[in-house]
């Protein structure tokens, strides 16, 4: 297996490889980049087909998070680690307790948190070897779920792209059609709706479309039929590499806006949706309300309130990009890449 040659390898600082016979973790971390801090990023737990599967999961995701970290104006750097694990038949103490030892012999350059196959209670066990876990549950601090505070930065994000794509400075009556109304999907339905937004939701979960069908008044649309709805917006919230090229195609609405990682399946779509004149908000710039919570879980004056107040700092952030955007005549994306970059290499350089 490559690693300096791979295609998602990108200047990683650190990857290390872990291996523990009597619980039988096998793990990979990597390091991006900490030129602004400890790389932060959670531990995903996942039965990964291939060594090869897990490495450029681990190398591609833990990239994104030192620009996800970078853009947000964290003191943070961008990590990841993955167990190649199932995390319901696989996950024991032994297996955890060994990550733990695993993250500590980095002595604090990389610090774990949860990911999907693992959980807060994981990061209580893992916590037992080491003291660098993020996303614990703290005395007097409530939390654990970080999904109203990526709402409320995708709320915000897209008010900013409504302003940019379509001239509005409300919401009164915006049409926005949300696919997916899980965790971030139904807190950003009830946001958009107390503000007067339209809504029409999808879900394969017809359970979820129902409540907020009863609750928010939403128009329910087959998950199948929600890139079709003629609507302002359109907000992915389920999963990512939504937009291909037959989605851009068939998106009647003029903004893209959600909370999904990794929303475009190329960069070609992206650019495809600019030559459309598809205002797409960049996902990690948009989403990263999630991770600015954790952030401040690890300080000692942590108030619900300065955190939302951080999160808000996305409008300005994609607002700089959008403006840059028109100036430059180049999609979001690429935009929000570059300033991201501008924040750690400016560090690297400073650091040098
Ligand atoms: P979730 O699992 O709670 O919700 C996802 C919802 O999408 C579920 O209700 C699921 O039934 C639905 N879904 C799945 N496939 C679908 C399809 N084809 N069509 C319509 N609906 C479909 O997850 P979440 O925590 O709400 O996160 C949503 C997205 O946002 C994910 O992509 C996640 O990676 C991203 N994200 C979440 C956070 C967070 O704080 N939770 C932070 C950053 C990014």
């Amino acid at each position: 297996m490559r690693v300096f040659q791979h295609p998602e390898f990108d200047r990683h600082e650190q990857v290390v490889f872990g291996f523990d016979d009597n619980s039988g973790l096998q793990a990979i971390i990597a390091i991006h980049n900490t030129y602004r801090g400890p790389a932060l990023g959670g531990l995903r737990i996942y039965p990964y087909a291939s060594e090869e599967d897990a490495l450029t999961d681990v190398l591609r995701l833990s990239r994104g998070m030192t620009y996800k970290s970078a853009l947000a104006n964290l003191p943070l750097g961008g990590g990841k680690a993955v167990i190649i694990a199932d995390p319901i038949r696989h996950k024991t103490s032994a297996l955890l307790e060994a990550m733990g030892r695993l993250v500590d012999s980095l002595g604090g350059r990389y610090i774990t948190a949860e990911d999907s196959g693992s959980s807060e209670a994981d990061m209580q066990v893992i916590a037992r070897q080491t003291e660098h876990v993020s996303g614990l549950r703290k005395p007097g601090v409530e939390s654990g779920d970080p999904s109203p505070f990526t709402a409320h930065g995708v709320f915000c994000a897209l008010r900013c792209a409504v302003r940019h794509g379509l001239g509005r400075t409300h919401l009164q009556d915006l049409r926005v059609a949300i696919q997916g109304v899980g965790h971030v999907g139904a807190y950003l339905a009830r946001e958009l709706r107390a503000a007067g937004a339209q809504l029409v939701v999808s879900d394969v979960n017809e359970a979820a479309t129902a409540q907020l069908a009863k609750e928010l008044g939403a128009e329910v649309v087959a998950p199948a039929e929600i890139f079709d709805v003629d609507a302002d917006v359109f907000a992915p919230c389920a999963l990512g590499g939504v937009i291909d090229d037959q989605v851009c195609e068939r998106l009647k609405v003029r903004v893209v806006a959600g909370a999904a990682n990794n929303q475009l399946a190329t960069p070609a779509a992206g650019r495809r949706l600019h030559e459309r004149g598809i205002l797409y908000t960049p996902d990690y710039a948009a989403n990263a309300g999630g991770v600015i919570e954790v952030a401040w879980q690890r300080r000692h004056d942590y108030r619900r309130e300065d955190v939302m107040t951080h999160v808000e700092g996305i409008e300005d952030t994609l607002d700089e990009i959008f403006q840059r955007a028109r100036r430059e005549h180049s999609p979001p994306e690429e935009i929000a890449d570059r300033v991201a970059e501008e924040r750690f290499k400016a560090q690297t350089h400073q650091a040098a």
